[in-house]
């Protein structure tokens, strides 16, 4: 059996926050174990069928700690007796400090998991209530001392960058407190106001910073994590030494991974697939649908163009057999000069101007494949 990543989706969250365009619904108890049964029984039988072992695991969401312990108990331990003797190098569930009942991270140690990834989103409290979040700053301290005190020491904060009424300051404050957090990884996302939430109705009313001052913010929060001493990896993600998210590094080196719940997608034998974004067709054992295939040269390039260390020529040469195509050489040659791309004969990567215009960037380099 080929050791892949697994991720688990929890379509459950105590309300629905204005800007979240993720699959997830207000449920009650006995839909979260009727789920968490469905879970379990899809995950056995895609399982089998592919014959997959995993060495990642990572429980998303919605709201995972909101699911019930007793549940992610249920599905962890399945989870794990199932593996067999394959060595899970990283078990991350995703907590909202808000929704973490007691015991909940003795139970989470106890079934092998390792790391755990809390939203901040801002160590101000203002702001996290203009997000529509519950809960405060200090709630997260206590979650991260928890799960510290459970031997959960790998310990991942949401940000969010460019919020309602956030400023240079603020976001100062907020990278101040994941500093001396304990945490061990940021990732840190700039809002994007989404079709079909309650922001996107309010955008004209919303004190949103414009387009400079999120690059400015942006820049910003990556020059003060640095600081902290979180190094960039990826866009939007950031690491003290030897604590890069070892599951998404999957999603980004195109690896392979099966994901199980209403809108997780899967990437297996050259193929993806995912399941429709409704609970009860999950519940009701609805198939996965075919997304085509995947995993060639230029979704490898335009994943691996998100991380700081770029594309790099030994890789290629490694999974495709061929060189870097001359095309990208070219068009990374008028990229550097406007300073949004570094380039030599082994990677081509972005630079920070350039993480902000990503999608600009990576389409511009792979546009004459
Ligand atoms: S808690 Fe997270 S997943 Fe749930 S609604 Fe808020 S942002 Fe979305």
């Amino acid at each position: 059996m080929k050791p892949v990543g697994l991720y688990i989706h929890f379509p459950f969250c105590a309300a629905k926050c204005p800007y979240c365009d993720f699959y997830s619904i207000v449920s009650d108890e006995a839909a979260k174990s009727l789920y968490s049964d469905a879970v379990v029984k899809a995950f056995i039988g895609m399982k089998n069928k592919y014959k997959l072992s995993f060495d990642t695991i990572y429980f998303g969401g919605g709201t995972p700690s909101a699911a019930g312990t007793e549940n992610i108990r249920k599905i962890a331990e399945c989870v794990m007796s199932e593996n067999g003797c394959q060595d899970v190098s990283e078990f991350t569930v995703e907590c909202n400090p808000s929704f973490v009942e007691p015991g909940f991270f003795e139970v989470l140690a106890k079934c092998g998991v390792n790391r755990v990834s809390i939203g901040l989103q801002s160590a101000i409290d203002g702001e996290r209530a203009a997000l529509g979040r519950s809960g405060s700053a200090s709630d997260v301290l206590c979650a991260v001392a928890e799960a510290q005190k459970a031997g959960i020491t790998n310990i991942s904060l949401d940000l969010m960058l460019g919020i309602p009424g956030q400023t240079l300051k603020s976001l100062e404050e907020s990278v101040n407190f994941c500093g001396f957090s304990g945490a061990t990884h940021i990732s840190a996302y700039l809002l994007k106001i989404e079709k079909g939430t309650p922001f996107f109705e309010m955008r004209d009313k919303l004190l949103l910073p414009d387009e400079d001052e999120c690059a400015e913010i942006y820049l910003s929060a990556c020059e003060m994590l640095e600081e902290k001493g979180f190094h960039q990896y990826e866009i939007s993600n950031f690491a003290r030494q030897g604590a890069e998210g070892r599951h998404n590094l999957k999603y980004w080196n195109c690896d392979e991974y099966l994901g199980i719940g209403p809108s997780a997608h899967s990437f297996l034998n050259g193929s993806r697939f995912y399941f429709e974004r409704c609970v009860s067709a999950f519940t009701d054992g609805a198939a996965p649908v075919p997304d085509g295939a995947g995993g060639d040269f230029s979704e490898y390039a335009m994943l691996r163009l998100r991380l700081s260390d770029g594309l790099r020529a030994k890789d290629v040469i490694d999974r495709f057999g061929f060189a870097v195509p001359k095309e990208i050489e070219k068009a990374a040659k008028r990229l550097c000069g406007l300073g949004l791309v570094e380039s030599d004969s082994c990677k081509t990567r972005l630079t920070r101007r350039g993480f902000i215009v990503s999608n600009m960037v990576i389409s511009e380099l792979l546009a004459d494949l």
